[in-house]
């Protein structure tokens, strides 16, 4: 586990690097695009390409976190959290059982830290996930990616009946409009992005804020990450500026992050399933 760079979390963690393009959310796959450039899977990846388990010295590190996490919230106000698998996804069904059932052992042994699994195959976390787990570990949050509404609609219908302390969902890379239902239940989080680097698909500025619309008539906790893309910053698109007057006054994540001049960037509160259910 390192320190991330990703904003909604305190460090990064990947258990194995390899994965397999499931939707057009991956189209422009971040940890592809990586593995080619530094060969950790021998540059290959796919359905037939191998998933790579990290080193033995590397599945420490989360322990370590750990047992410095008390120190961490004190000087942060939060606990640690930890993005799981930036380069992989741990519901992948190429990825060998032992792994994640390591994995799972290494979740509950660091049980100080808040762990973030986001998934773009919910259909496999059922089986997938310890079957001692109740109503869920109370330091795992359970995600699903959703790039547009027929994904949203698709993986939520899954993720909504599956036990978690705390659900989320990310609209990121947002490639087409995602509007909350009208009934519930709901996720506790959502968390909204433009595509970044090459290549970026455009999102709309009236996207992102129909779902924080919908967000905050739900009661779930809105973080809108980044454009993408200064093209796609509504300070150029929207108000005419050049991208050098949009960078000037809207420097925070890539391609800007300011919707309506406000940083929209909320957590969630942490909850355990009891009070889910009874709320
Ligand atoms: S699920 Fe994530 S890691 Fe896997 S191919 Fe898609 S974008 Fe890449």
């Amino acid at each position: 586990m390192e320190y991330s760079k990703i904003e909604r979390c305190d460090h990064t963690v990947n258990p194995w690097i390899g994965c397999q393009k499931v939707s057009p959310g991956c189209d422009h796959c971040y940890a592809e695009a990586q593995n080619a450039f530094r060969k950790w899977n021998g540059g290959t990846w796919g359905p037939h390409a191998p998933r790579k388990r990290t080193s033995v010295a590397y599945w420490k590190q989360p322990l370590k976190w750990n047992r410095e996490a008390v120190a961490f919230e004190q000087k942060h106000g939060h606990r640690p959290r930890g993005f799981c698998a930036s380069l992989a996804d741990v519901f992948d069904n190429q990825v060998p059982s032992a792994w994640r059932e390591d994995l799972f052992e290494l979740i509950r042994k660091c049980d100080q830290l808040d762990w973030l699994l986001l998934t773009k195959r919910p259909q496999n976390i059922l089986k997938m996930l310890p079957s001692d787990l109740g109503d869920g570990d109370p330091n795992v949050w359970l995600g699903i990616t959703a790039e547009d509404q027929v994904h949203f609609d698709q993986r939520w219908k899954l993720l909504q009946k599956i036990p978690a302390s705390l659900k989320f969902i990310s609209y990121e890379p947002a490639l087409g409009a995602l509007r909350l239902p009208a009934l519930g239940p709901y996720p506790d989080w959502l968390i909204s992005g433009g595509e970044s680097g090459g290549g970026t698909r455009p999102v709309k500025r009236r996207w992102i804020r129909d779902v924080i619309a919908d967000c905050r008539k739900h009661g779930v906790a809105p973080f809108h990450k980044q454009w993408g893309s200064y093209q796609n910053n509504p300070l150029v698109v929207n108000k005419g500026m050049s991208v050098k007057e949009a960078k000037g006054l809207d420097a925070f994540g890539k391609g800007g992050g300011l919707v309506d001049d406000k940083l929209v960037r909320e957590f969630p509160v942490r909850r355990n399933a009891a009070n889910r259910d009874a709320a």
